[in-house]
């Protein structure tokens, strides 16, 4: 796996108990605990106890541990503090956004007309012909 373990990594860190959190969940192989910087009340990140950089990175199995725990923390945030839905967002590399570099599922709790968030992109048709040549590209 890519990047150090321990006093580099915040989540690590966090994993490890020796940086305070807003702990939620906890499983065997995941953590969940609230991001200190929201983006609506009860946003929580999901991270894998086993540190990896990122969605490349990240083993299957700790993915879909991660999702599992996103998807218990999800129908807590709609049971518990009435969501009215939840956006399940991921960084992949810093030209996605990405700033901290252990993997980690944003689990945002979405509240109808009382958030401000927006759509990132402004939706349009694509071009059939470039459509139909990614996709043969991307067939593997
Ligand atoms: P990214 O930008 O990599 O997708 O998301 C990183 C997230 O981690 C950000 O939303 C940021 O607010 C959050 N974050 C960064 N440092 C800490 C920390 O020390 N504790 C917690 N709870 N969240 C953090
Ligand atoms: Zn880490």
């Amino acid at each position: 796996m890519s990047d150090a373990n321990g006093p580099g990594c915040i989540f690590c860190q966090i994993v490890a108990d020796r940086s305070p959190a807003a702990r939620v969940a906890e499983d065997e192989h995941t953590l969940a605990f609230l991001d200190i910087f929201p983006a609506t009340p009860g946003h929580t990140l999901v991270v894998p106890k086993t540190h990896a950089r990122d969605l490349l990175d990240v083993s299957s199995d700790d993915l879909a541990a991660c999702t599992a725990m996103a998807q218990r923390v999800a129908r807590r945030l709609v049971s518990e503090l009435g969501a009215d839905g939840v956006n399940l967002i991921n960084a992949c590399g810093a030209a996605a956004w990405q700033t901290v570099f252990h993997v980690h599922l944003h689990v945002v709790p979405r509240y109808s007309g009382r958030d401000q968030l927006v759509q990132p992109w402004t939706p349009a048709p694509g071009d059939p012909a470039e459509m139909t040549a990614l996709a043969e590209r991307l067939r593997a």
